[in-house]
């Protein structure tokens, strides 16, 4: 092995052996490390992964060297260099015909470069970033879930513009919504074209099928997809998919599926922060070309706190009513216009409708878990019921222990507490209980 690809692959292993790093490990698979006395060049594909590399790893990289090579003060420069042509991605060989197919139905302006991070999303956005830049070697599935409106199909079509430029010749990619997919599914059983859809989904070298718990009591269609899923995975093709919840909360989907969907990452995306919710309507603003004053943002942002759909609505309400009205933007203007708007949001969530998803979540009678049944499997969503009023409502103690049972006050304080501890020990319980609430928080 030449020295400085010996040095380079012992400084990994270093980093490797003190953090398990899937994202680094995406990141610099295919790079190449030239040294000059104490400068070292690293050789990377393009300048997505040269940013990343340079903001988020540059000490580690360094420091990892040094110990590698027993030099202090070395010098890390990062270059773009492009792959030469027989050390592609073998994804390539898969590729049954040779024209590249038309580019997928993306919206051109979902890509990683108009994609606000926050604590929100920042590890899926990571995660995202990492199957673009290396296809079905980190992550397979990728599964992205979380409420509506919180940039799940804005990350998939990111994703999907950043496949297109996949440096290995005619890598095929296929999106497409479930829906979509099912739709086409059925017309091409009915008109005989089954070949041609098979051939569509099998022979493409990344699958990006967008809402997939649009499969629900579709089976035919899940047999489908089932055998592409597996055709592709089985040959190191990248899948990913979004979904409204996580796999365990999927319903009327096959076990075998889902189980498959949980062989790679699941990742979620919650709702913004405050300051997340500015930074996006920063960003919009200045894509609208219009200056917003801070109070007006600020204004928005407070307002609207869990749909980014929402939040983008609002803005474009404001920006064009003050164009209208002809009138300066400011709070006064941002909160006429927004009126109509304001009244409907926040309609605040009832106890009944927070127990009526429990008991549809969990599968069991409203009339258990209002009643006095003490079983385990009525005791657990009881319990979370109370959790969740006590989080999503303004409601007392006390009224919650009324509207669910006729409970004592206590008896609400033990639940709510009981229910954060073991969502804390519990991380299977922590999706689905969080799951529930950002879709509650969704729907008000
Ligand atoms: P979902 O698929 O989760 O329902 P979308 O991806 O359609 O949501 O996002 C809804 C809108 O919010 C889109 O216009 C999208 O561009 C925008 N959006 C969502 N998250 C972000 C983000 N982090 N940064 C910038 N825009 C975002
Ligand atoms: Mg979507």
């Amino acid at each position: 092995m030449p020295a400085d690809e010996k040095l380079w692959k012992e400084a990994l292993d270093c980093i490797y052996a003190q953090r398990n790093d899937p994202i680094l490990r995406a990141f610099v698979a295919d790079t190449c490390l030239q040294r000059d006395d104490t400068v070292l060049t690293l050789f990377v594909h393009n300048e997505l992964v040269l940013n990343i590399l340079r903001s988020r790893y540059y000490t580690i990289l360094v420091e990892a060297l040094e110990k590698a090579s027993g030099v202090e003060q070395l010098q890390l420069d990062f270059r773009v260099q492009q792959p030469p042509v027989e050390k592609t991605h073998q994804l390539a060989l898969f590729h049954a015909n040779g024209d590249r197919k038309a580019a997928p139905n993306l919206n051109p302006s979902f890509t990683f470069s108009t994609f606000v991070v926050g604590e929100n999303n920042r590890m899926t956005h990571a995660a995202a970033l990492a199957v673009s830049q290396n296809p079905g070697r980190t992550y397979n599935p990728l599964f992205i879930y979380g409420g509506v409106g919180l940039g799940k199909t804005h990350l998939l079509h990111s994703i999907g513009h950043c496949l297109l430029e996949f440096p290995a010749p005619d890598f095929d990619l296929a999106y497409s919504t479930a829906e979509n997919f099912t739709n086409e599914f059925i017309s091409s059983l009915q008109e005989k074209r089954m070949n041609e859809f098979r051939h569509k989904y099998r022979a493409c070298d990344a699958l990006l099928i967008d809402d997939i718990q649009f499969l629900a009591q579709k089976a035919e269609t899940q047999e489908a997809f089932f055998h592409i899923f597996n055709t592709l995975i089985e040959s190191g093709r990248q899948i990913v998919l979004t979904s409204d919840r996580s796999p365990r909360e999927l319903r009327d989907i096959e076990a075998r599926l889902v189980s498959r969907f949980t062989a790679g990452l699941i990742t979620d995306v919650q709702p913004p922060d405050f300051e997340t919710r500015v930074a996006i309507l920063q960003k919009k603003a200045e894509k609208m070309e219009a200056s917003v004053p801070p109070d007006v943002t600020a204004l928005i942002a407070g307002s609207f706190n869990s749909n980014i759909r929402e939040l983008e609505g609002a803005l474009n309400r404001v920006v064009s009513c003050a164009s209208i009205m002809n009138r300066p933007l400011t709070v006064e203007t941002a909160t006429e216009a927004l009126k109509g708007l304001l009244s409907q949001q926040r309609k605040p969530l009832s106890i009944e409708s927070i127990v009526r998803s429990v008991s549809e979540e969990f599968n069991i009678l409203l009339e258990d878990i209002n009643g006095k049944t003490r079983s385990k499997e009525v005791v657990l969503p009881r319990q979370i019921a109370m959790y969740l009023c006590r989080n999503l409502t303004q409601a007392s103690l006390p009224d919650i222990g009324r509207k669910i049972g006729g409970r004592d006050h206590t008896t609400v304080l033990h639940s709510v507490s009981k229910i954060e501890q073991l969502l804390k020990e519990n991380s299977t319980l922590d999706r689905r209980v969080n799951g529930l609430l950002n879709r509650l928080k969704a729907s008000q």
